[in-house]
Order: C-alpha cells, then sequence, then structure tokens
C-alpha cells in the first residue's frame, strides 16, 4: 500500500508554513516541513499512516523546550520519536514531530561504582551499551526490546519496553532512576526520588500526582494488572505503592510515571539509568516439545531455574515442532559460557523429563 499525497487547503498551507518559519527562529536544530520528510515520517512499525504537520531535528534540550513552548501555544499538537519502532501507531499523527534520534545522543556521564549512567534521549540501547562497553565499566543497561539496534532511549521510556530478559532485570521503569523532561509549557525538571524538595515544579507535579493515587487507591489496588511485563495506562501503581511504604510527597519518584505515557505527560531529554555488571558466561538450551500445550505447561517450571529468558518458538518445523529457547547468564565466576550451557541445560531437560 503506498501513501497517498495530502490535499490541504490554502488556508493551511499557510499556517503551516507560518509554523515552520517561526520554528526556524527558535531552533538551532533542523525543521523539516517539505513533502518528502512528511511523508517519511508519517509511518512508525505499525500500519499506521498519517502525515505530520511538520518535523524539527533539535540540536539540544533547548531546542525542544523552545519547540515545545511555541507549539503550546498556538495549540499545535507535538509529538516525540526516537526509533519510530512502535507497533500500535504511537509515532504517527497530525502533529510536529520532534525526532530526538539524530542529534540527541550523547552519553553524559558514566558512575561505575554507583552503577549508573546518564545519556540523551535519542541515542540507542544497543549505541550506550556499546559505549559502556568501550569505556570498561564492566556494565550493561539491561532493557532489551528486540529492536535494541533502532529503539531510542527516550522511545523506550515512552514505550515502557521490556524485552526478553525483563523477567530478570526488569521493564525500563525498574532501569530508569530519573528523568529530565519538558513539561507541555516548555518548562524543564528533573523527575527523579526527592527532587521535590529542591525543585518547585517537581514538587508542584508530585503533589498533584500524590492526590490522585490517594483518590483512586482502592481502585489503583484492585484494578491494575499484576503481571510483570504490561504497560496499562500511566503507572499510578508505582507511585501509590511508594505512598503505601511511607515514602514522603517531596520524596516521591515520578520516573516510573513517565515510562509507558508515550509522550503524553512530558518529552524526556535525558535519563539517569541504573545499571547492571556484565555476566561473565552466558548459555542457551534449547528445549523442544512435540505439542504446543505441554510446551505452555512447562514455562513455570522452566522459569524456576531461574533463567534470564524464556522464548518460544512455534512451528519449528513441519511437524510442528514447537521449541523454548532458554537462556542464561552467571555472575557466579568466570564459567565458559558452554558449561553454562550444559550445566543449567541439563536442569531444564531434567525438569522437562519429569514432566513427561
Ligand atoms: C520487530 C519488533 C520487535 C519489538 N520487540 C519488542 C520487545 O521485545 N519488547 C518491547 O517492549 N517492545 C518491542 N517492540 C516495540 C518497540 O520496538 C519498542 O517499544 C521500542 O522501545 C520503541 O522505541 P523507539 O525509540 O522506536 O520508540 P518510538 O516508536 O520512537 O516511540 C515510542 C513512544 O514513545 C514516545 N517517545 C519517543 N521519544 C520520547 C521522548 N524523548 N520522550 C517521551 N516520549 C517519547 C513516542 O511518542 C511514542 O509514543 C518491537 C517492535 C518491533 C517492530
Amino acid at each position: 500500500m503506498g501513501l497517498s499525497l495530502e490535499v490541504v487547503s490554502d488556508h493551511e498551507r499557510l499556517r503551516t508554513d507560518a509554523i515552520a518559519s517561526d520554528l526556524r527562529a527558535l531552533v538551532r536544530g533542523e525543521v523539516r516541513f517539505d513533502e518528502h520528510n512528511r511523508l517519511l515520517y508519517a509511518t512508525d512499525a505499525s500500519i499506521y499512516q498519517v502525515q505530520p504537520i511538520g518535523v524539527i531535528i533539535p540540536a539540544d534540550a533547548d531546542d525542544v523546550a523552545a519547540a515545545i513552548k511555541y507549539c503550546n501555544e498556538r495549540r499545535v499538537p507535538v509529538l516525540p520519536r526516537g526509533g519510530g519502532t512502535s507497533l500500535a501507531g504511537q509515532c504517527t499523527n497530525r502533529a510536529v514531530v520532534i525526532d530526538l534520534s539524530a542529534l540527541c545522543r550523547r552519553v553524559l556521564s558514566i558512575d561505575v561504582q554507583n552503577r549508573s549512567c546518564r545519556a540523551e534521549a535519542g541515542i540507542t540501547i544497543d549505541e550506550l551499551n556499546r559505549h559502556l562497553i568501550a569505556n570498561q565499566t564492566g556494565l550493561f543497561y539491561a532493557p532489551d526490546p528486540a529492536t535494541v539496534a533502532q529503539a531510542a532511549l527516550g522511545g523506550t521510556i515512552g514505550n515502557n519496553a521490556a524485552g526478553a530478559r525483563s523477567i530478570r532485570d526488569g521493564r525500563t521503569s525498574e532501569n530508569v532512576l530519573g528523568v529530565d523532561v519538558i513539561l507541555a509549557s516548555g518548562e524543564r525538571t528533573t523527575l527523579e526520588s526527592g527532587a521535590g524538595r529542591h525543585d518547585p515544579i517537581a514538587l508542584r507535579l508530585a503533589s498533584a500526582v500524590a492526590d490522585v493515587c490517594r483518590r483512586n487507591a482502592d481502585e489503583i489496588r484492585s484494578r491494575f494488572p499484576k503481571t510483570i511485563r504490561r504497560n496499562a495506562g500511566y503507572g499510578l501503581d508505582m507511585i501509590l505503592k511508594q505512598l503505601d511504604a511511607g515514602v514522603a510527597v517531596e520524596d516521591l519518584d515520578l520516573s516510573g510515571l513517565i515510562c509507558g505515557s508515550e509522550g503524553t505527560l512530558a518529552v524526556v531529554t535525558s535519563a539517569k539509568l541504573r545499571l547492571h555488571p556484565l555476566p561473565l558466561a552466558r548459555g542457551l538450551a534449547i528445549v523442544s516439545f512435540v505439542d504446543l500445550f505441554q510446551a505452555i505447561d512447562t514455562v513455570a517450571a522452566i522459569v524456576a531455574t531461574r533463567p534470564t529468558a524464556v522464548e518460544l518458538i512455534d512451528q519449528v518445523d513441519r511437524r510442528g515442532v514447537v521449541a523454548f529457547l532458554v537462556a542464561y547468564t552467571t555472575h557466579l565466576g568466570p564459567v565458559r559460557a558452554a558449561e553454562a550451557v550444559a550445566r543449567f541445560g541439563d536442569r531444564v531437560f531434567e525438569v522437562i523429563r519429569e514432566r513427561t
């Protein structure tokens, strides 16, 4: 299916030209409102196609703030974009697209001792991890959606991405320690634990969110799904959990709320991230079944062996064989990967034998 060219009224064309010209005067980065670029940004990895009003490639966070403030004052919608690998049309809209993936992609700092780093929103997860390896930190950033080569940090925060290994290392929300954001007003703040103690904007937001959580506490407790890998609306459950644990409003960490908010609450320009030690060995066990239901029945037993990932591959061959790929990593010592596979693989196969 091809993209069709739009028919726009003269009035709309003039308005769009005026927006482009105003934005060019405001930002140092690029402003692309031509047909070619609007077609390029009309899709993400979903089936949806919507031509944006135009595209901005911000040079830095100042550009993002200026563009958002301008658009907000004129009621022009904005849409932040990273790698554009969203599957449900999150990156398509009749809006000014702010593409942070081109120029806002630096690693800002690394704190090996405290296992954390700060990076700009446009860097891909792969690039960030390559940087951590090149600097011999012995650490890595864990969330690993299948698109790590294209997915940008800001986009993974927007979608609260979780990869195959999230059963051990958590989703993005469990690996983000703080976010530097720009609000619709163009105001800038950092959302992290304790932010409300020194930043009036962060305190204002924390008080409002705490109020929403307290007023709806029963609903949040009863209706939020209890599964680990889910992203159901704004993560108010994460904030309520902090309030239940006695965290004061000024200490509330709102960064989890930004995870999964798909750019609707704020635009992330950079984030402070939790890092994990690189595993000393990796292993993979392949466990095959002739029946899909038998395979699925075995998941709990496989997860009990504490793998880092469990993936189901459907219909491996024409007889309908299905397979689980069970990945393990170990920090226990300098075990070679092959030994790890054999050791853990045996455990998995024992469990399977018991059940068959
Ligand atoms: C083949 C394939 C496999 C995938 N596998 C997985 C998987 O294993 N696990 C998984 O979780 N997902 C998966 N995805 C979905 C997608 O790749 C991830 O959600 C990824 O994290 C999105 O990153 P992105 O940079 O492409 O985000 P984008 O698509 O660019 O943006 C995602 C959302 O975040 C918002 N956003 C972007 N940048 C910012 C910002 N700076 N501040 C605030 N909001 C922002 C956008 O507006 C949008 O709503 C897969 C997608 C594909 C196509």
